[in-house]
């Protein structure tokens, strides 16, 4: 369907709970951060029937994110049941990694080909410091599974903060050099009151392409509907493929073809903006499907233009990433 500036929304990502195995620095930090009660996250049941219903407003893609999926329980489950539902040409994860060892082959045998692991450093001691976690092993294996086991693609999420990780982001180039994974870059985003976000720990796409093109020249690649924001691009010989998502830099909000449910069942027509449509309530009520189709059209005609940042310049939203579904 298409919203009221001509972008046809197709893309549903889809969060099912809002909690996490890490404590990233810029997400959700250790201290400060509350979960939502398990009575106010939607059922499996809930949100099957509710992405059903999006399939007639035209959503082709969902993606299934948190907090961290793979930490709620019958997640296995749910996912084979969603990838029954009609009219859905893409389904995809987006996993720290840190389970993935041991669901790789259960997700990939439900029929979801593409995966998004995310990791911001390839050295253990970082990876700890940005994580909260000792979990790099984990995460290193899971990554083997999950090739091992086919997925394809298998894209690399890599938040790059200055003073944090940037010296790495040549070594996640390379990387695409010698395997065939998709790395993205995303630039740090002021989600959440407790976010690290600032302009010194700030990194562009735009600076991040040009220490890129230091090592190689960078080929641009053709966009694909479901795509979304992503810009992407490959260097010479690569296996892999290298991505921009730069949600700050004013490129993003025109391509943006997104929704997002949130866990706790509000849908949200802009990662920034604090506006949301109550799903749970009518859902839970008993309210017809007439009745959520037109909450859906409502969300979609009223998706912001952009996310003002521009204009603005950069503000943080309430709700802490882990609560909306990055
Ligand atoms: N746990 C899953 C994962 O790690 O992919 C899914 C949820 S996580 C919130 C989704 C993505 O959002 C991750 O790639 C994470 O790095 C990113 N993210 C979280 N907070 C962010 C922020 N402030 N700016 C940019 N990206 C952020």
């Amino acid at each position: 369907m298409l919203d009221n500036n001509h972008r046809t929304i197709n893309y549903l990502r889809l969060s099912v709970t809002d909690r996490c195995n890490l404590r990233c620095i810029y997400c959700m930090p250790e201290e400060g951060i509350s979960f939502t009660p398990h009575s106010e996250i939607l059922s499996y049941e809930e949100i099957l029937h509710f992405v059903g219903l999006c399939t007639q407003k035209g959503i082709r893609k969902v993606r299934l994110t948190g907090g961290e999926p793979l930490v709620r329980k019958g997640f296995i489950g749910f996912l084979r049941r969603l990838c029954k539902i009609e009219g859905l040409d893409e389904i995809s994860l987006t996993t720290n990694g840190v389970l993935l060892k041991t669901f790789a082959s259960d997700i990939k045998n439900c029929g979801i080909c593409r995966i998004n692991v995310s990791l911001d450093s390839l050295k253990p001691e970082r990876f700890f410091r940005i994580t909260g976690r000792d979990y790099f092993d984990r995460v290193s294996q899971g990554l083997e599974e999950a090739e091992r086991v086919g997925f394809d693609p298998i894209k690399i999420n890599v938040v790059a903060i200055k003073g944090v990780n940037d010296d790495e982001i040549l070594d996640f180039a390379r990387l695409t050099l010698k395997k065939p994974y998709h790395v993205r870059f995303i630039e740090l985003m002021p989600v959440g009151d407790k976010n690290m976000w600032s302009a010194d720990s700030f990194i562009s796409t735009k600076e991040i392409l040009k220490r890129i093109e230091t090592i190689g020249a960078l080929q641009s690649i053709g966009h694909n509907p479901l795509d979304g924001p992503a810009e992407r691009y490959a260097l010479d010989g690569a296996k892999g493929e290298i991505g921009f998502i730069g949600a700050l830099s004013n490129h993003f909000c025109e391509n943006c073809n997104r929704l997002r449910l949130t866990a706790d069942g509000q849908l949200r027509g802009c990662l920034f903006s604090d506006k949301e449509t109550d799903i749970k309530t009518p859902l839970r009520g008993g309210r017809g499907d007439a009745d959520l189709l037109n909450l859906v059209e409502h969300t979609i005609l009223n998706k912001p233009k952009d996310h003002g940042f521009v204009k603005s310049g950069p503000r943080k939203c309430t709700r802490p990433m882990n609560r909306i579904g990055g």
